[in-house]
């Protein structure tokens, strides 16, 4: 009987090892089976509309089960995308608390949870939220993009700079170099006070030592020496705006003739129009220099000088600026009143277009904006060319 005993005994260890896997086999399925139920149900109540029960549910899943935070992250993000803020914040909350979440788990949740705050206006809380993701080296470089939007969205440049200049530094100086100098030309304009004006005009020269081809501070410069009586600093930087972004001739016009003016110069203005014109400095140059044309050699010249520029680059604006002359030039009264119908025309269909485009993402306005309202890209919104513009 012993002997019998001793020889069953492996049989038994045997079985109840085989009995042991089945068993934790089974159990496995068995949290597998009810998980994907739970999840399912979950799925259910937000599809029929629930989602707080939802929410709910999800989150007492998350308690049972450890291997399901990338679907709650996932979760999560498909509430901020819907724009409920509030259940997405539950969500990253509730993941954020747990303790044994690793370290990459918590950094993606922080991430998550500080876009939320963003996107709900809270913006202290998000700024506390990448402040703290900011410790973490992977996580730094997005951190810092995301305290960018929130300071330049409070118009806090001080700190814009702050972490732009970190951006800067981190990326070597290869990233951020138009942003940087734009954020430069923000708090240089806060200076209002003449006796700050040292430090405007440094930061306005650390913004041209960033990024030379920066609009904004070449601008703000040359009116900065337009207002202390130096016409000849002003138009110095004025005449090298085309030579950095020949698109931007445009905006530099009015500035440009006025200087003139005051100098007595307009002629000398003519030969300088002539070569940014032939470079494709567009409409506004033209009809700027069709206008000294007229002024200086008469009407017929200006009208030839038009036609000729507008065979080359036809624009709305150079067309209707021509038939200013053919109405000057027109003999009978029945031309002179279908040439002022025809202008009227076009003149309100230029006064409903938008003359400004950004560049990134294509929002356009009547106004130009160094930050592009849509985007938030700095620099971006360009005179727009073609038929409808330059
Ligand atoms: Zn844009």
């Amino acid at each position: 009987m012993q002997e019998l005993f001793f020889l069953l005994l492996p049989v038994a260890a045997l079985y109840g090892w085989y009995m042991g896997v089945r068993s934790v086999h089974q159990k496995k399925q068995k949290k597998g089976n009810k998980l994907s139920r739970d999840y399912v149900q979950g799925l259910n109540f937000l599809l029929s509309d629930q989602p707080d029960k939802a929410v709910d549910h999800f989150i007492a899943l998350l308690e049972v089960d450890n291997e399901t935070i990338e679907t709650h992250l996932a979760l999560g993000n498909l509430f901020r995308q819907r724009g409920e803020v509030e259940r997405a914040i539950r969500i990253h909350q509730n993941l954020i608390a747990r303790p044994s979440l690793t370290l990459e788990q918590r950094d993606l949740a922080l991430l998550q949870l500080g876009k939320d705050f963003y996107q709900a206006g809270l913006f202290d809380r998000s700024e506390e939220t990448f402040v703290q993701l900011k410790a973490s080296p992977e996580y730094q470089e997005v951190a810092l993009e995301n305290l960018l939007l929130i300071y330049q969205q409070l118009k806090e440049w001080k700190d814009a700079v702050r972490v732009t200049e970190s951006l800067y530094k981190l990326s070597k100086g290869t990233k951020k170099r138009r942003t940087l100098s734009y954020l430069y030309c923000s708090l240089a304009d806060q200076f209002k006070n003449p006796s700050d004006d040292k430090q405007k005009i440094k930061l306005y020269q650390k913004a041209l030592t960033v990024f030379p081809n920066c609009m904004r501070a070449n601008i703000a410069l040359c009116d900065y020496y337009i207002l202390q009586n130096k016409p000849q600093k002003a138009l110095q930087i004025l005449q090298s705006i085309p030579e950095l972004d020949i698109d931007f001739t445009e905006v530099i016009l009015d500035r440009l003739l006025k200087l003139h003016q005051q100098q007595g110069s307009e002629q000398e203005l003519i030969g300088y129009l002539y070569s940014i014109v032939s470079i494709g400095a567009g409409a506004s140059a033209v009809i700027l220099l069709a206008e000294l044309i007229a002024k200086y050699h008469g009407i017929e010249k200006a009208q030839e000088f038009m036609l000729q520029e507008l065979r080359r680059n036809t624009t709305m604006k150079g067309f209707n600026h021509l038939m200013t002359y053919h109405l000057q030039l027109a003999q009978s009264i029945s031309e002179k009143e279908s040439l002022t119908f025809l202008q009227k025309l076009v003149s309100e269909q230029i006064k409903l277009r938008p003359k400004y485009r950004c560049q990134k993402c294509g929002y356009s306005s009547k106004k130009l904006y160094w930050q592009c309202p849509s985007c938030k890209n700095w620099g971006r919104i360009k005179p727009i060319r073609g038929l409808d513009g330059e």
